[in-house]
């Protein structure tokens, strides 16, 4: 995952210090628990803006997702087999599509029955073989509808868990907020799922850390830093890896990243980091690589336009890096073993 708690602990010490850049902007930072993880936006401009409503505004737009609250519009759906979703939900529901058809149903976002078998979201437990036969029965992105009037339906015992794309998803809509607030020239850091507008200072890119997915050599534990931003533009990264939440039984780890293709944890590499136009893309997209695995990870991220990434795998205790040919850092550069 990339982490930006060195940039920010940075950052606040600027802050602390009532440094302004020339341009006259400051950097404005505040993080709250939102989503399981914690939400930091920082914002480089000459007033401090409205923390409150673009905090409410998240928890809002992470319930609308979360199908682990019943009276939200995916539970609903999740419930009752149906439910009717506002134009943005809709349009992540179709990115999410879009991936899994891309990805051959790597990821898949009706994987609902496969995860609840597995509990990881109450610390995790070995299912029986049936069980995950039995959810893998009902995991099928094509069995999903969307009609034109933006109702969502899906076959009995089938379910929607958007967990894999829902946190990149909240990131671009909390962005639209901050746009209509302040303009341009933030960031936004969901546990991750990073998302960055414009420039710092008036004129520097954003400095994020990508964390080293196993016993990191640097102290500060980085594997490296990417350095990112377009005046007027927006880019997100986002980084899925077998290191954020798992469980270990009898000498083996089970992590969330579930192959529907067989129904058990990924064996997939240390960590993917995808660069895309959209957070809610980078989040999907690197969920899909993670499955597919370093090779055809690569392949479908090399396929796409305006998309590149970062594949970590681990061998015989090294890590080695494969990187889509645009990506902006050369693999040299990276801190590994
Ligand atoms: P994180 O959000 O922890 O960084 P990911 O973005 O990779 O990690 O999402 C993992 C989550 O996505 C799981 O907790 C689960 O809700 C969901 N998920 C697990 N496997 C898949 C899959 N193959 N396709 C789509 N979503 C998945
Ligand atoms: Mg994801």
């Amino acid at each position: 995952m990339i982490s930006m708690r060195r940039t920010s602990l940075l950052l606040t010490a600027l802050i602390a210090a009532g440094m302004l850049s020339a341009c006259g902007e400051t950097l404005h930072r505040d993080s709250r628990l939102a989503m399981s993880t914690t939400l930091s936006i920082v914002v480089s401009a000459r007033r401090q803006p409205s923390w409150e409503p673009l905090f409410a505004a998240a928890d809002r737009l992470a319930w609308e997702f979360d199908h682990r609250r019943a009276d939200s519009p995916v539970g609903e759906l999740n419930r009752r087999g149906r439910s009717r979703l506002r134009p943005e939900a809709i349009a992540v529901l179709q990115e999410a599509l879009e991936i899994a058809a891309l990805s051959a149903g790597a990821f898949d976002p009706t994987v609902l029955p496969l995860t609840a078998v597995w509990s990881f979201d109450t610390g995790g437990r070995l299912p029986e073989p049936v069980e995950i036969e039995q959810a893998l029965e009902r995991t099928d992105y094509t069995r999903l509808s969307i009609d034109a009037t933006g109702e969502v339906t899906l076959p009995e015992g089938f379910g929607l868990d958007l967990g894999g794309i829902a946190k990149g998803a909240v990131v671009d809509l909390l962005s639209e907020v901050l746009d209509a607030q302040v303009g341009a020239n933030y960031l936004i850091d969901a546990g991750g799922d990073i998302l960055v507008s414009g420039l710092k200072d008036g004129d520097k890119p954003w400095v994020i850390a990508l964390r080293h997915p196993r016993e990191p050599r640097d102290p500060r534990g980085l594997a490296g830093t990417l350095s990112l931003g377009i005046r007027g533009g927006k880019i997100a990264v986002v980084t899925s890896g077998d290191y954020e939440r798992y469980f270990d039984r009898d000498g083996r780890r089970y992590h969330h990243i579930l192959d529907p293709r067989t129904g058990y944890p990924a064996r997939g590499p240390a960590s993917v980091t995808v660069i895309a136009g959209s957070c809610a893309r980078a989040d999907a997209l690197a969920t899909a690589a993670y499955v597919l695995g370093p090779e055809g990870g690569l392949a479908l991220l090399q396929g796409l336009d305006e998309v590149e990434g970062l594949i970590l795998s681990e061998e015989n205790g090294r890590l080695t890096a494969l990187a889509t040919s645009g990506f902006p850092m050369a693999i040299d550069e990276l801190t590994l073993n």
